[in-house]
């Protein structure tokens, strides 16, 4: 291994602190290589965490602390699922519609919208403890959340908020208002995210919110102006669904008479923290004008693989992974970023890491964090321990190889969010599986059946 040992190393002041505390909440991970993605480092060092915060990283450790030994193991900061959908976690294995969905909308209005359409209150919940129970045991500290459930909207976000509190995660949250089942669920939308809005305010959750929809193709204007004063008046970013093929363009045209560019700037989506998710078919003019702004793209490239939509071009800042509800795994959807543009040969592999790091910048902007999500002093201790031994020598220079070729969420052997481990010794620590399997398949058996009635 070459370089980099004292790159991830503090000038260490900070143990006299974490000793005169003598508070609970401290512990060493001990022996691990340390890795960070973008721009790629490594380095073998120690590190004391702090009640939610890294205290030390390297320099003498005095072995009275609680340590947990990582030795042999990669310790790098958690991952962060720019967009995803927990409400489709039990869709796993559902029976697809008679006639194999082509066009996106036929996955819409077949698959998608007829599962949405049979959850309830507690199809809800559980969908988004199990999603939230996955994500974590593949090193997820934060799911960005775009849900949906037309007939169970009212306290939806708080079904999600306290699941993810059951996990032990944290989460971005909005409910995906809609015009497509009419004027009633699109005003239930939009005072779900408001309810919950109000909430982040209030500091009554520890979950954090953006104002969501679905897609421009389901959003008549006054939606679209209710959405961007609510994000006004919130000074909350948006949370969409953005050309994720050539219908939100095609209906602007066609049915509202206006343009896709028109229309996003009526939204407003170009703001700070906002997602795009997808952006298949943005104009690379508007990723330029919504990053500057502060905002995001969530590229999904196995969903748009799914959906053959195609594949997301732009490069650069604040572009970051989404699952899109397929399975909440980062590492998966980097390998699978990783592939599709060595495939495509736009030279945008070789930012596999900058995809996963611009996931945790977009958790740190929702969360007001003032020290980068990095190995360092004072960064919140969001921390995944993946048991990756690998057959081949580890170095800064080929990390990313390592990353695309190697990591896999099979790796994660422990995560923890704000100090506080969540899966260790690759088990849940919050929630019982062996209770927690049994709940989720009866759940789904009861949607599955609830799906055959709206479809
Ligand atoms: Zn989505």
């Amino acid at each position: 291994m070459k370089s980099s040992e004292s790159t991830l190393r503090s000038a260490a002041p900070a143990i006299d602190d974490v000793l005169s505390s003598r508070a609970a909440g401290i512990v060493v991970l001990a022996g691990g290589t340390l890795a960070e993605l973008h721009p790629a480092r490594m380095g073998q060092a120690d590190i004391v965490v702090k009640n939610d915060v890294i205290a030390q990283v390297g320099g003498t450790v005095p072995e009275s602390l609680p340590r947990v030994d990582v030795t042999g193991c990669i310790v790098t900061p958690a991952f962060v699922v720019a967009h995803t959908h927990l409400y489709m976690t039990l869709a796993a294995g559902m029976p697809p519609p008679a006639t194999p969905p082509r066009t996106l909308t036929d996955h819409l209005q077949w698959v998608w919208w007829a599962l949405d359409k049979a959850l309830d209150d507690d199809l809800v919940q559980t969908s988004a403890l199990v999603g939230a129970a996955m994500a974590a045991k593949a090193g997820a500290c934060c799911v960005v959340d775009l849900h949906s459930s037309p007939r169970a909207i009212e306290g939806s976000l708080d079904r999600i908020a306290s699941a993810l509190d059951e996990v032990g995660l944290r989460g971005v949250l909005s409910y995906e208002t809609s015009d497509r089942d009419g004027k009633g669920r699109r005003d239930g939308g939009l005072r779900e995210n408001r309810r919950f809005l109000d909430k982040v305010r209030a500091k009554t959750t520890r979950h954090r919110a953006l104002v969501g929809a679905h897609a421009l193709m389901t959003l008549n204007d006054d939606t679209l102006d209710g959405l961007r004063e609510l994000a006004d008046a919130y000074d909350a970013g948006l949370h969409v669904h953005a050309a994720e093929d050539g219908t939100d363009e095609v209906d602007a045209i066609k049915t509202r008479k206006s343009t896709l560019l028109a229309r996003l700037d009526r939204l407003g989506l170009a703001r700070r923290g906002s997602v795009a998710a997808h952006g298949v078919h943005l104009p690379s003019v508007y990723v330029d004008q919504l990053v500057q702004a502060g905002g995001f793209v969530a590229t999904c490239p196995r969903s748009n693989m799914a959906h053959g939509v195609g594949l997301f071009g732009g490069g650069g800042a604040r572009i970051a992974l989404g699952t899109d509800g397929l399975d909440h795994d980062v590492l998966a959807e980097a390998r699978a970023y990783a592939l599709r543009h060595a495939e495509a040969r736009d030279n945008l592999a070789r930012e596999t890491g900058a995809r996963i790091v611009a996931g945790q910048e977009l958790a740190a902007m929702a969360f007001e964090e003032t020290v980068p999500r990095k190995l360092q002093v004072g960064a919140r201790a969001d921390l995944v321990v993946l048991e990756y031994a690998g057959a081949t020598p580890s170095s800064p220079s080929n990390l990313l190889d390592h990353v695309a070729r190697g990591w896999t969420s099979g790796h994660v052997r422990d995560t923890m969010v704000a100090g506080q481990f969540v899966v260790r010794d690759r088990k849940l620590v919050n929630v019982d599986e062996r209770e927690l399997l049994p709940r989720a398949r009866a759940a789904a058996g009861r949607l599955w059946e609830r799906v055959q009635g709206y479809t």
